[in-house]
């Protein structure tokens, strides 16, 4: 069997042209176009690009963006002030800091900035308010990696009720949330994670496996029931040429694409799954792209609930 690709770079680019016309309206009634605020705090590499791309679908989508730098060396309560202003800023819909925060502001920083944004702008909807939304099935501005794979889901036709799901990582901002969706759509959901007993035999049970760990190839074909649909959230950078080949094989264009750029991005399933399961998301070009979608629609839900809070 060779598994059907569950194309994340199609799909969003069909939600994508939908929300077009809302940015249209919304432009209109706002006089303005919907705004997000992304905050960016030291010289992460891989946090640069995720904003880079952000910022580059936003403007895009024709929001307007603004990246506000702070330095590696900025405290926590920069950050925080900063927030605090743009909470309060009328011109912003939208707010982001993009996580990690440096090391250096401690381990709580993450969850203290992210309680400090309004959760109305809360567009990554990290906000304990809006996760509690979620949990109670009626989420304001759900977390945009889980709201993408289940878009995904949906949008491939997969039929998510009355299906074992199982969750490999248990993180506040994908495992958990992810669960959480999955059980609201009528599944019956299993959480897997470092701890878990007999890992293999456990996802072997799932109808639908959905990894974010960050372990390159981790989910292998003996794992996974035969038919399964997999969604692959993991991506983790690779520099080592030996992986690459160990997992795709040493003629396949992955290595030769390796050889060219001397990194590639690789998720946490073996590509050997496509020969198990029914259906697999590619890395790149699966929950990727619809992670950043899922980030434009909330950017333009939490403007358009600023035109017409009493709605909500
Ligand atoms: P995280 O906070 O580091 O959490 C990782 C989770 O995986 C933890 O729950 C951990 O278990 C579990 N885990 C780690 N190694 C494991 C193992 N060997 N067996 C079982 N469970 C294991 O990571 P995250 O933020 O959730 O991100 C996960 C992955 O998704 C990363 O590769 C990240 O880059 C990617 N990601 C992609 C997108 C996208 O748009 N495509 C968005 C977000 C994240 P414990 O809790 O027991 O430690």
């Amino acid at each position: 069997m060779s598994a059907r690709r569950l194309d994340g770079t199609a799909v969003a680019a069909a939600i994508r042209s939908e929300l077009a016309a809302d940015v249209a309206e919304l432009t209109r009634r706002l006089g303005r176009p919907p705004s997000l605020s992304i905050v960016l705090v030291g010289d992460d590499p891989a946090s640069k690009v995720y904003v880079r791309n952000k910022e580059k679908a936003g403007a895009e989508a024709g929001l307007a963006v603004t990246v506000h730098r702070l330095p590696a060396t900025a405290a926590l309560d920069d950050v925080l002030s900063l927030v605090r202003a743009l909470n309060v800023d009328d011109r912003c819909d939208g707010i982001l800091v993009q996580s990690p925060l440096p090391p250096a502001m401690g381990k709580q920083a993450s969850e203290q900035v992210f309680d400090a944004i309004a959760p109305a702008k809360d567009v990554d909807g990290f906000h304990a308010e809006n996760v509690g939304r979620l949990v109670q099935g009626r989420p304001l501005l759900p977390p945009c990696t889980p709201t993408g794979v289940i878009a995904l889901l949906e949008r491939e036709g997969v039929r998510i009720a009355g299906t074992h799901a199982v969750v490999i990582g248990r993180s506040d901002i994908v495992g958990k949330p992810m669960a959480m969706m999955l059980l609201q759509r009528d599944a019956t959901v299993t959480i897997c994670h470092s701890k878990t007993k007999d890992l293999a035999a456990v996802v072997r049970t799932g109808d639908i496996v959905v990894s974010a760990i960050g372990r390159p190839g981790y989910v292998t074909p003996e794992m996974i029931k035969p038919g399964a649909v997999v969604v692959d959230v993991g991506t983790t950078p690779v520099e080592d040429r030996g992986i690459v080949v160990r997992l795709f094989g040493p003629e396949s264009p992955r290595v030769a694409s390796f050889d060219r750029r001397g990194s590639t991005v690789v998720g946490d399933v073996h590509p050997a799954v496509a020969e198990v399961a029914s259906a697999l998301s590619p890395v790149p070009g699966g929950v990727g792209p619809l992670t950043i979608t899922m980030l434009l629609r909330n950017t333009l839900e939490a403007a358009r609930a600023r035109l017409a809070p009493a709605g909500r």
